[in-house]
């Protein structure tokens, strides 16, 4: 399951933040996944209990934010979203367009807990 890796790579992230501050555990982790990302948030949310197991974030939560589309415009310029299966602008209906989000998938923040105190990292 390619969203076993996804989770993996990402656990790799969460164990160097981790370490970095110093802290004994994560216990909340929340990624942004875009619909064209090529991950499907519900496999990512299946694979991830599997993927904690023995790490840092063993004991945390997965929190899955849905990023929305956006596309630049070549011929008005303009910045839309866009559905993720019809890249045209939301202001000319132009299809020369260039994604500007909606592909990604990145680690939003990461919840640490040391000794007694829970905190906030942010990348
Ligand atoms: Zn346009």
């Amino acid at each position: 399951m390619h969203e076993l890796s996804v989770c993996q790579g990402m656990l790799a992230q969460v164990s160097e933040i981790a370490r970095d501050h110093g802290a004994r555990a994560a216990s909340r982790i929340v990624v942004r996944v875009g619909p064209l990302s090529g991950v499907e948030p519900a496999l990512l949310a299946q694979a991830f209990p599997l993927a904690r197991a023995g790490t840092v974030a063993a004991e945390a939560d997965l929190v899955v934010e849905p990023a929305p589309v956006r596309v630049r415009c070549e011929r008005c310029g303009a910045e839309t979203e866009a559905a993720a299966n019809r890249l045209l602008c939301g202001a000319c209906g132009d299809y020369r367009t260039t994604l500007t989000a909606g592909d990604e998938l990145l680690l939003v923040s990461v919840e640490l807990v040391r000794e007694e105190e829970v905190m906030s990292a942010k990348r």
